[in-house]
């Protein structure tokens, strides 16, 4: 028996709520709760599945989050809120004796600041709960950090050189939208840039670093060197690593955009006080940006996202190129929701299936790199992300 709480009813929650609903095998007993019981309540009605249960509740708050727990009784909750929430849900998975799993790791609402030491910092205390939490299962980190954990084991003795890229070529027709929570999004992609290179972080200017990568499927591409709270997680499971980056590209068009939204400040997250009332511009902005939910309909193209490998196998030098490319309409024809969404809530259910089959359970705070990658590779072949390997090619980077 398998009784999953969904936390969040945006486009990676309904994702998940799809892929969990066809997984009835794995998933005896689903609730999805968020922040608007309505929009739970018109998943369920997508997926055709009365028996989904659906509850409001506020994800900030630890009492409500374990009152939920205490009734409905989960073994496991698939946290696809916002990164704000992570500890709040942690933290009643705790006191009431839940298993946990996220796609994105705590950032504070006052800070665009990504680390995973708060999330860490629960490792114990997990642990002797005999609790266990995985974090960062999307894509993104996700897959990335499954794909390296793969190379380990089977193409390298050692790897040396990662690179993680990622490719939306995909086209939604509108002048600007974010593929994902606007807010989060943006305050990912305005931070300064970050990579790791021999046992050092190196710092650079917001989007400095950027150049054209080839994508399969899909051509050259101008990526942007970004810093992706995988990295961290990667370079101290994997201590061999010498440079570890993430790149993913952006048309000119919207880096225009970005641009203008953050000279006349409406990137800042801090309050400003406007007609007697205090709003955050970023969150005034998401709320007149398209909703990344009502992307999926017209979007075309795909997503490309892999890892470019450089190591050592048997004493020579080797590279390994895995990827997956992922069609937007394809992705809407099955969820309703675009590829971006698809590619974060597939993962997402695969982590929740590895658990459930006892694959997956190591109490303590884990992230996925950690875990055997095989059955979570041989899910995602089966479960609509299929990958592609291409050994000892030109890499570009
Ligand atoms: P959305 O904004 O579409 O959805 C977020 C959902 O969480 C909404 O239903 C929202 O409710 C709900 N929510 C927000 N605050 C609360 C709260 N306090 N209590 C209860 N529910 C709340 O986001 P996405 O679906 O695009 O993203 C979901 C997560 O996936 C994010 O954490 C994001 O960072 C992560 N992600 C990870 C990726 C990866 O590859 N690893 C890639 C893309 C996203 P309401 O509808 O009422 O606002």
């Amino acid at each position: 028996m398998g009784k999953v709480l969904i936390i969040g009813a945006g486009g990676v929650g309904t994702v998940v709520a799809h892929k969990v609903a066809q997984n009835a095998d794995t998933f005896t007993d689903i609730m999805i709760a968020s922040r608007t019981r309505s929009k739970c309540d018109a998943i369920v009605k997508a997926i055709g599945n009365p028996a989904i249960k659906t509850a409001q509740v506020d994800a900030d708050n630890v009492e409500e989050l374990v009152a939920l727990f205490n009734d409905f009784k989960p073994e496991l909750v698939i946290n696809v809120a916002l990164p704000y929430q992570d500890l709040t849900i942690m933290e009643a998975c705790l006191q009431a004796g839940v298993n946990y799993l996220d796609t994105a790791n705590y950032e504070p609402k006052d800070e665009a600041h990504f680390e995973y030491s708060w999330q860490w910092a629960y490792h114990e205390r997990f642990k002797e709960a005999g609790l266990t939490a995985i974090l960062g299962c999307g894509f993104d980190p996700g897959v990335s950090g499954i794909y390296t954990a793969y190379a380990a084991k089977h193409h390298f003795d050692e790897i040396h050189y990662l690179d993680i890229v990622d490719c939306n070529a995909g086209d939604h027709h509108k002048a600007f939208a974010t593929n994902f929570n606007p807010e989060i999004n943006i305050r990912e992609i305005t931070q300064k840039g970050r990579y790791y290179e021999n046992g050092q972080w190196v710092e650079t200017g917001s989007l400095e670093i950027h150049q054209p990568i080839t994508y399969p499927n899909v051509g050259p591409k101008e990526s942007y060197l970004l810093y992706h709270e995988e990295l961290e997680s990667l370079v101290k499971n994997f201590p061999t690593i010498k440079r570890a980056r993430f790149w993913m590209t952006f048309g000119q068009e919207y880096l225009t955009h970005l641009r203008v939204i953050q000279n006349i400040g409406m990137a800042r997250i801090d309050e400003i006080d406007y007609n007697g009332q205090k709003i955050v511009p970023i969150q005034f902005l998401k709320a007149v940006l398209p909703n990344p939910q009502d992307l999926g309909e017209n979007y075309t193209g795909e997503t490309s996202i892999g890892c470019r490998i450089r190591g050592i196998k048997d004493g020579k030098e080797r590279t390994y190129y895995v990827y997956n490319n992922c069609s937007h309409e394809a992705a809407y024809k099955e969820t309703g929701m675009q590829g971006v969404s698809y590619t974060t809530g597939v993962p997402a259910m695969i982590g929740a299936m590895m658990f459930f089959k006892g694959l997956w359970n190591r109490p303590g705070v884990n992230n996925v790199e950690e875990f055997n990658p095989d059955p979570f590779m041989e899910q995602l072949n089966k479960q609509g992300l299929p990958w592609h390997e291409v050994f000892d090619a030109d890499l570009e980077l």
